[in-house]
């Protein structure tokens, strides 16, 4: 039978000073021994085997640059505990499952996407970067203190954390959340419109309106801090020119309001394709789904507004909702453009 090596075979290791541990050729070593080991600075030995070492990994981020992480970590032996819990495991392999949906769905493609859960009050779960949703497993899953340095995982943690951890440390509610790039949702994001709203009573009780924040570099500060304001009475953001973010307290909601902002948008998408007007949700009605939305808990930016701005944007086929700054800041003067396309046109007629 083969020898397991746990973590209660390994701790006298600590006193000792070695450097290496030999375990048997066939033995199996379990995975908060084989931390407990990295955090000591020992490398484990298979009797007729080198050393291991630790897996290689790419400089820097390999996406938009960021800090490269430690090649010997060494985690502290309060936080391999806690990374290798039973509660922890369990919500390791939530955030796989969360991950290979987003990859089924086609949320999210190459190494794109992250999922974060806070653990403890400083500790937060993630997933790594530069592995694809796809093929997530719960080894991959690193842990950061809650300003995004890595404290636990052998893999590398995402530099989109900054993101999560702003909206995590601005709102305590927000224990979990979910980015991706679903294709209906940031097709609003690339575009000047917005996600109209009152069209469809689950959007309306579980996601409400739509944030849209302004456009930043990935992975960088300023990228992160764009959320701020909107973290509170939204529980959903577009990213210009990016993706989507959502969160909850608990993940698998966080998870959901990410199918259902992309499958909102995909139908607005569609059914602009009918060539028939859009009917919306009476605001009294509105009215209604906001009071169920309130005893479930979450948050919506119209809470305590006149019942007649509940539906300010009303969405038809040609003319779409957009945001007044954005359509000020980038949409050209038409009087202007006119007057020069008429000058021109004048100009070659009088050659
Ligand atoms: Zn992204």
């Amino acid at each position: 039978m083969k020898q397991v090596i746990s973590l209660k075979d390994v701790t006298g290791l600590k006193s000792s000073g070695a450097k290496t541990f030999t375990a048997p050729a066939d033995a199996i070593v379990t995975p908060s021994a084989k931390d407990f080991l990295r955090s000591i600075g020992v490398a484990i030995q298979f009797d007729g085997t080198a050393p291991a070492t630790a897996p290689a990994k790419p400089d820097g981020d390999g996406y938009y640059g960021g800090p490269a992480s430690p090649t010997t970590p060494q985690w502290k032996p309060e936080h391999v505990r806690l990374f290798n819990s039973p509660e922890a495991q369990r919500i390791k392999e939530h955030i796989v499952s969360v991950s290979h949906r987003l990859w089924k769905r086609e949320y999210v493609d190459g190494n794109g996407g992250n999922v974060s859960v806070r653990i403890g009050p400083n500790e937060v779960l993630c997933t790594p970067t530069l592995v694809s949703k796809g093929i997530m497993r719960v080894e991959d899953i690193c842990m950061v203190d809650i300003e995004g340095a890595q404290i636990a995982g052998t893999a590398k943690r995402t530099s989109e954390i900054f993101l999560h951890l702003e909206i995590m440390k601005a709102n305590p509610k927000a224990r979990s959340c979910v980015h991706a790039h679903p294709p209906h949702a940031t097709a609003f994001a690339i575009t000047g419109a917005q996600v109209p709203p009152c069209m469809i009573p689950e959007m309306e009780v579980l996601v409400g309106t739509v944030a849209k924040a302004q456009y930043e570099t990935p992975g960088t500060k300023a990228f992160a801090e764009t959320v701020l304001p909107y973290c509170k009475d939204h529980n959903c953001i577009l990213l210009q020119n990016h993706g989507v973010i959502t969160w909850n307290e608990d993940l698998e909601k966080a998870y959901w309001f990410m199918e259902i902002v992309d499958a909102y948008c995909r139908t607005v998408v569609i059914a602009s394709h009918l060539g028939a007007p859009f009917t919306h949700i009476p605001n009294s009605k509105i009215g209604d789904l906001l009071k169920i939305k309130q005893t479930l808990g979450l948050p919506d930016e119209r809470t305590g507004l006149k019942e007649a701005d509940y539906c300010a944007c009303e969405f038809r086929p040609g003319v779409v909702c957009t945001n007044p700054d954005e359509s000020s800041a980038s949409a050209p003067d038409l009087d202007a453009v006119v007057k020069i396309v008429t000058e021109e046109v004048m100009k070659a007629l009088s050659k």
